[in-house]
């Protein structure tokens, strides 16, 4: 069997579905064709990177300040990982993430590090930060500076969202994960959520892959990819462990999950999120 879930993060419209479909159905030609799971799930999240509509690459979202420092990780299931944290003016974090597990012997680089890492394998200067960012941080600022903390539409502008995250399983059985976001909304400089971390935002292994998205704040204390994944290594079904992981969560924390094994896969989340998912022999 080969798979792929891609997902545009918990708390995304639905509707918000095209750039997953294109990026699942880029992954799967690769698969197709060959390509092993980190190759479908990089190649999936840069084409979500590339989509401004989601919070990763371009489009993500800045910090309090302006500047968007991204956070990108890969993780297969042989045990290799790749992590960037806090990563300025890259367009790709996601393929310095899996150059930081293939060429060096490290797992995570972070900051100005990660960033000259990126610049030394190539990456050239690219400011991810789109006019639609930067007109909703300055309306979000905007509320918070009349003190209009409780308003519903600075609730709307700064709720988790748009980030993204990819699992596969390849014709040989290997698996593999990527995420990549540009965090959530009004972050303090340094802010690090769950996606680079893995056990909280990401976790592969021989019994499956998991990607997990929604209040990284939240997501890091339980540790939800490590769960999930806990569960398939019990046996359970991914649309099984998925569901009881999400509701496991308080209903005012936003999450969804995304996962897969050699034989299945699922996905589960407490708000909406889009999901594409394609299956082959
Ligand atoms: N989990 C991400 C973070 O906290 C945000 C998201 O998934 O929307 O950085």
């Amino acid at each position: 069997m080969r798979a792929v879930l891609v997902h545009g993060g918990a708390g995304a419209p639905a509707e918000r579905i095209d750039g997953c479909e294109r990026a699942a159905a880029e992954a799967m030609e690769l698969l197709e064709s060959g390509g092993s799971a980190l190759d479908a799930v990089e190649a999936a999240a840069v084409v979500m990177e590339d989509d401004p509509a989601y919070n990763a690459g371009t489009g993500s979202r800045p910090r309090m300040d302006g500047v968007c420092e991204m956070d990108a990780a890969v993780m297969c299931s042989d045990g290799g990982i790749g992590i960037v944290t806090l990563l300025r003016r890259v367009r790709n974090p996601v393929r310095v993430a899996r150059l930081v597990m293939e060429r060096t012997p490290h797992v995570a680089l972070g900051g100005a590090g990660a960033l000259g890492f990126a610049r030394r394998m190539g990456f050239g200067d690219y400011d991810p930060l789109t006019e639609r960012r930067r007109e909703r941080l300055e309306k979000a600022l905007g509320l918070l500076r009349e003190g209009r903390r409780g308003d519903p539409r600075l609730l709307e502008l700064t709720g988790p969202g748009d980030t993204i995250g990819a699992v596969a399983l390849d014709a040989r059985g290997g698996m593999a994960v990527a995420n990549s976001t540009g965090g959530v909304e009004l972050m303090l400089p340094g802010r690090i959520g769950d996606s680079p971390m893995p056990g909280a935002g990401f976790y592969c292994g021989p019994a499956g892959a998991v990607a997990t998205t929604g209040d990284g704040e939240s997501i890091i204390g339980r540790m939800s990819a490590i769960r999930v994944y806990r569960m398939l290594e019990e046996g359970a079904d991914p649309a099984e462990a998925c569901r009881a992981e999400t509701d496991a969560y308080p209903s005012d924390v936003v999450f969804g999950v995304i996962a897969l094994t050699p034989g299945a896969t699922g996905t589960a989340n407490n708000r909406t999120m889009p999901v594409a998912s394609l299956t082959g022999e």
